[in-house]
């Protein structure tokens, strides 16, 4: 007789079905260590997965089971061989960092992800191209979140993602650490020294991982965080001032029934938007309205209109003085962000009241998106004392998104995607500038990409870039361009 999904009688299914529904980052790793230390199962990598596999031999984690094993079983992971003696550390357990941790773990490397904050609170919501959903679903997504993507949905809360890939990180034997900080590299102190690798200053020192020794390091930081050694670009674009906001969704009916609006960019709508001004004096660029675990609503507002609304108490000619929190009445913002979601979904929303975030405070946030950067490049290599590390990123800490268009998670993993097979050919023996060379002529490609001009069968997209993106040069950039990524001697 089958037992019921939500009782399991066996203690171990009982802790599984708990990790599968843990809602918060700490109740994940609490479920999976409960879990690990339950069954008496030790270590990390896809053998820590095969003793979860064989432990957990029931209907519901079956399920899943089958999932990742198909997943595991892609050619590019060579059975998980492909970087057996790979050891990777990944800076940042957002999205991307997580995303590229699956994809080395499966490549069979040790992969220890290491995040300075212990808990995942970003309600703001991303829009998901059609590659990345099937994509989620091939992991799993579903068990770990019922309602993700049904129907026509093409959006996740980036906490539900964060939580989904933390999930599928750890049962395939990613180490993850919360509160611990990235600060820099340790160059390798030569044999004399004891220390034959490359190894990370961390913050609390006191951690075990300062002695982790790795060849790769991935670094998905997010926008703000960029490693040494990396130059950033700047594009200056006109001033473009984001809102987001977030209300609570009670899913009434009344809330089911309101449309989404998936971009409504003023140049396709002119006449909304003239009437939203007539009507509110709020005047913006473009809005989207996503219906999610929040209301979640992203919008480009013009200047002159959040001076008359009082948004902003004072013009000011650089963008950072204009938005400082002292030149900004938090009030008027909320009615704002509150009266430009009334309007455009029609006053059918009811009683609209902010969802609280991380500060518990209503969640609007103001955001400056008139300067995005990326980097340079998307890699390079460190050689001290005959150690050599590769270093690569992904994520917004490799190309800073530009939040209406909703591109950053699609990019993110196609970086991440990138990254992976990078790391697989280095682990092959693939000379350095090798390695380098193709790397940035993948890199080429990234901010052109888009649903309509990647290939169209994504249930073959792999790590593979070739399954991506059609016609691509692997050679476009040659190894003779790239020589000054690999940096010689000590860290700066
Ligand atoms: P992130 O999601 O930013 O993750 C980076 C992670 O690295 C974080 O968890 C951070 O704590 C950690 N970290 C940083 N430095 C270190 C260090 N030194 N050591 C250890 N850990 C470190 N995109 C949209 O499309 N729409 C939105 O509305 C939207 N809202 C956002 C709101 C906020 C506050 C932020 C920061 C980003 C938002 N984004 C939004 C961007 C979106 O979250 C990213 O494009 C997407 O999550 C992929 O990002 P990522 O994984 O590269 O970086």
């Amino acid at each position: 007789m089958s037992v019921p999904a939500d009782e399991p009688s066996n203690p171990a299914h009982a802790i599984f079905e708990r990790f599968l529904r843990a809602g918060e980052c700490r109740e994940v790793l609490s479920c999976f260590g409960e879990l690990c230390q339950h069954l008496g199962l030790q270590g990390s990598g896809l053998q820590l997965y095969h003793g979860l596999k064989a432990a957990l031999n029931y209907w519901s984690a079956k399920a899943l089971w089958s999932k990742l094993d198909k997943k595991a079983g892609h050619k590019d992971y060579d059975q998980g061989t492909a970087c057996a003696s790979t050891k990777c550390l990944v800076v940042g357990a957002g999205p991307c960092g997580l995303r590229a941790a699956i994809e080395l773990v499966l490549l069979g490397a040790r992969v220890v992800v290491v995040e300075k904050r212990d808990s995942f609170s970003r309600n703001n919501v991303l829009h998901l191209w059609p590659f990345t959903i099937h994509d989620l679903r091939a992991l799993g997504a579903k068990k770990f979140y019922g309602r993700f993507c049904t129907g026509m949905l093409d959006h996740i809360s980036i906490r539900q993602l964060q939580l989904i890939l933390l999930k599928v990180a750890l049962l395939l034997g990613v180490e993850v650490h919360i509160n611990v900080q990235f600060k820099g590299l340790v160059p390798p102190a030569g044999k004399a020294g004891g220390h034959g690798g490359w190894r990370a200053v961390l913050q609390p020192s006191s951690s075990p991982l300062s002695h982790y020794e790795f060849d790769v390091l991935i670094s998905a930081g997010g926008g703000k965080f960029v490693p040494e050694g990396f130059k950033r670009k700047e594009t200056r674009g006109k001033l473009a001032i984001g809102i987001t906001t977030n209300f609570i969704n009670r899913h009434s009916r009344a809330e089911v029934e309101v449309a989404e609006i998936s971009g409504v960019a003023r140049i396709y709508n002119q006449k909304f938007f003239q009437n939203l001004y007539n009507k509110t004096g709020i005047d913006l660029e473009n809005i989207v309205y996503y219906k999610d675990d929040t209301h979640y609503f992203v919008m480009t507002a013009k200047k002159q209109s959040l001076l008359k609304k009082g948004v902003i108490l004072q013009d000011k000619a650089d963008i950072e003085s204009l938005l400082s929190p002292e030149n900004v009445n938090r009030n008027a913002l909320l009615s704002y962000a509150k009266e430009a979601a009334n309007f455009s979904t029609n006053y059918h929303l009811p009683q609209l009241e902010f969802a609280l975030n991380h500060r518990n405070l209503p969640d609007v946030d103001m955001f400056d998106f008139t300067c995005m950067t990326r980097s340079e490049n998307a890699a390079l290599v460190r050689e001290h004392n005959g150690a050599r590390l590769l270093l690569g990123l992904v994520g917004d800490c490799l190309v800073e998104p530009f939040w209406p268009l909703g591109t950053g998670v699609a990019r993110g993993f196609l970086a991440a995607f990138d990254a992976a097979w990078m790391v697989r050919r280095w682990a092959a023996g693939t000379p350095p500038l090798e390695v380098l060379a193709e790397r940035e002529s993948i890199y080429q490609h990234l901010s052109q990409t888009s649903p309509d001009n990647t290939n169209k069968n994504i249930s073959q997209y792999s790590i593979d870039p070739a399954t991506r993106y059609p016609n691509i040069n692997l050679q476009a950039i040659k190894a003779s361009q790239v020589r000054d990524l690999y940096l010689m001697g000590m860290v700066e």
